[in-house]
This record gives C-alpha cells, sequence and structure tokens, in this order.
C-alpha cells in the first residue's frame, strides 16, 4: 500500500463508518481468519463492523473466535442484504473481481459504499477506492497483518486476531511450505505466536478432526486418482454418489488435491468434484514450478487464483470434464514435462 492509500484509510477510519467485511464464496482458511481478524480489529476501534459471507464455513473453522456472529447471505439473507445498503465501508478480503461472491454479486454492485480490496490473487479487477493487491504475499491474512502495520496499530493485535491470522496464513501456506512462504512470512508468525496465537492447538483443531467417513472419502478419492506420466499430470474424481456414500460434509474434501503432487515427478494435480445441487463440477488446480494452473483455470474453466493454486468449473458432467481435460494436455506438454 502506498502513503496515499494508507492515509485514505486512516482519514476513513478516523469517522465512524458501518462497515460490511466480505469473504469469497466458500471461504477458507485465509478468507475466514482474514475478515474475522480485521473484523475484531476495527471493532476493537469501535466501529461498526459485520462479516457477511456469501455462504456458509466448513466446521473446521467454526472454533474461531467471532465465527458465530458471521451473517451467511445464503441463510440470513434480508438483513445480510440490510447491512450492505447501508454499508457506508465494503472490504473485500481473499477474492478481487465480485464473480466471485455467488448470488451476492448484484448486491455488492449496487452498494453505495466505498470499497477496499485486500487480497493476493492475480489479475485483480477495478472496483475499489483502496486495492491493496499484491500477488507476492503468501495469504490475505499476512496482507491484514501488514495493513494494521501500516495504520501504526501493530501493538493493538489481540490474541483473538493474532489466532485468526495465524490459522489463514498456516492453511493458505499449506503449513508454511509452498513457496509464497518468505522468511517475513515466518517473522510475522513468530510475532503472532507472541502475541497469543496457539500455534499447536491451530494445527490440531484444522488438521486432526478427521471423521471416519472422510478417511474412507479421502480413501475412495485416492483410489480413483488417474496418473498420466506422459504429461506427470494425476487427476481425481469424486461423483456426487460417491460423495453421498459417505456421508459428504462441507469442507470434507479439503486438501485432497495435493495428495496428487506428493507422486514423484507429478507437477500438475486436479481434482473434480461432482456437485448436482449446483449443476457444476467444481475444480481445484495445484502444480509444482513454473506451470501457470491460474493461466490453465482462467483459459479453460471459468476460474484463476494463483501460480500453483487455482480453482474454475465446468458445466458439463463428470466424466466430460475429466475427458476434456484429458484432450488439453498435449498443448501443454512442454511446460509440463520440462
Ligand atoms: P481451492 O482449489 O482451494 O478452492 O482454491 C485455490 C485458489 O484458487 C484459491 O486461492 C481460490 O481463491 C482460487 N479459486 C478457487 N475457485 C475459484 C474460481 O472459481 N474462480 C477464481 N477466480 N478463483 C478461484
Ligand atoms: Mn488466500
Amino acid at each position: 500500500m502506498n502513503l496515499e492509500d494508507i492515509n485514505k484509510i486512516k482519514e476513513l477510519l478516523s469517522l465512524p463508518q458501518k462497515i460490511a467485511i466480505i469473504p469469497h464464496k466458500n471461504p477458507d482458511g485465509d478468507a475466514i481468519g482474514s475478515t474475522l481478524g480485521l473484523w475484531h480489529y476495527l471493532k476493537n476501534r469501535g466501529q461498526k463492523v459485520t462479516i457477511v459471507s456469501p455462504n456458509d464455513a466448513p466446521k473446521f473453522l467454526k472454533w474461531m473466535p467471532g465465527s458465530a456472529e458471521i451473517l451467511n447471505f445464503e441463510k440470513e439473507n434480508s438483513q445480510s442484504q440490510k447491512i450492505i445498503s447501508e454499508a457506508t465501508l465494503i472490504f473485500t478480503l481473499d477474492f478481487n473481481h465480485l464473480g466471485r461472491v455467488g448470488q451476492m454479486q448484484s448486491i455488492l454492485e449496487d452498494a453505495k459504499a466505498d470499497f477496499i480490496m485486500i487480497d493476493h490473487h492475480q489479475e485483480p479487477s477495478d472496483y475499489a477506492l483502496v486495492t491493496y493487491s499484491d500477488v507476492h504475499m503468501s495469504s490475505t491474512c499476512e496482507m491484514v497483518y501488514n495493513f494494521m502495520d501500516y495504520l501504526g496499530d501493530s501493538d493493538k493485535i489481540t490474541p483473538e486476531i493474532a489466532n485468526c491470522l495465524y490459522t489463514g496464513i498456516m492453511t493458505d501456506t499449506g503449513s508454511f511450505k509452498f513457496s509464497s512462504t518468505t522468511s517475513k512470512t515466518h517473522r510475522i508468525v513468530a510475532e503472532l505466536i507472541d502475541k497469543g496465537a496457539k500455534n499447536t492447538h491451530i494445527h490440531n483443531v484444522v488438521y486432526d478432526t478427521n471423521s471416519p467417513s472422510r478417511l474412507h472419502l479421502l480413501g475412495c478419492a485416492l483410489k480413483n486418482m488417474v496418473i498420466i506420466d506422459e504429461f506427470n499430470t494425476a487427476y481425481i474424481t469424486l461423483s456426487q454418489d460417491e460423495l453421498d456414500a459417505f456421508n459428504y460434509q462441507k469442507g470434507d474434501t479439503e486438501g485432497f488435491v495435493n495428495y496428487g503432487l506428493t507422486l514423484e515427478g507429478i507437477k500438475f494435480a486436479v481434482i473434480f468434484i461432482e456437485n448436482k445441487e449446483e449443476g457444476i463440477i467444481k475444480i481445484s488446480f495445484r502444480s509444482e514450478g513454473n506451470f501457470s494452473v491460474n493461466e490453465f483455470a482462467r483459459s479453460y474453466f471459468q476460474g484463476g487464483g494463483h501460480t500453483n493454486a487455482a480453482g474454475g468449473k465446468s458445466d458439463l458432467s463428470l466424466k466430460e470434464t475429466a475427458d476434456y481435460f484429458v484432450t488439453l494436455l498435449p498443448k501443454h506438454k512442454k511446460e509440463l514435462t520440462k
């Protein structure tokens, strides 16, 4: 953020505002951690502030301090619409174009508030008064830490804020192993632990709360994995029937896509998950090295994200989607095999 933006935000926050904070649809640890971290900070500064999420968060994030107060646009629709239409300031966190909020898109487009974007995805849209966008950041949580620091308020980081931000940095960096993790990320994480983040506890509540049915679903996913050595690619499919058979709960497939990359030599891993209710196949892409799954998802699957982690969707059937995907690989043979 440049000095002009910092001063603009200082001025805005020196006045009483009605603030809405918005994460993306199907919020992950970084989206919920960053919105809650910012929510605690703004609330502690005496602002009127509400988080409105496009839909529900997975259970493994619901322990986070403040999470019970998040409005769910799908379930608490009229209250959510009122908050957004009456807001004077809207923060959008962990996404960078309004198509990422699903049904909430038109409501946000009609809102009168000034927008502030804090995000680390590629190719941000131009809808905000202040755009704090940095694709080199590990996570939006790391940026929310910087945001408070820029405002001279790193001493106002409470244990609640520290726990929220730690969670998002941990989940978006794959527990501090992805290449987006820098020495600065580690310094911030160290600072958050000093300020009260319960690091071991957070790892336990996020990663060590498997149900037997989730592990069985993982078994099914791994059994379904197709390995295409010629293109250093591995993909997984999960049909709605398979999800139903293993009593699928929101969040259960989190992390499954990464197993493909643990195979020696595999550079590109994908999971296709059927969602009958929405009539789509939801897709997650992961890569190692220079192959940009952001570009791949953007070009073929109405999506986007980062160089090594992106998402998208398909309106074809599960089998047609996987077949179509396989036909695309030869076009990328060079990048996938070099
Ligand atoms: P995941 O596969 O974990 O859902 O998402 C990986 C990354 O891609 C995240 O940074 C997420 O925000 C982004 N992403 C996931 N789905 C979509 C999508 O449909 N469109 C765009 N633009 N980004 C997505
Ligand atoms: Mn993120």
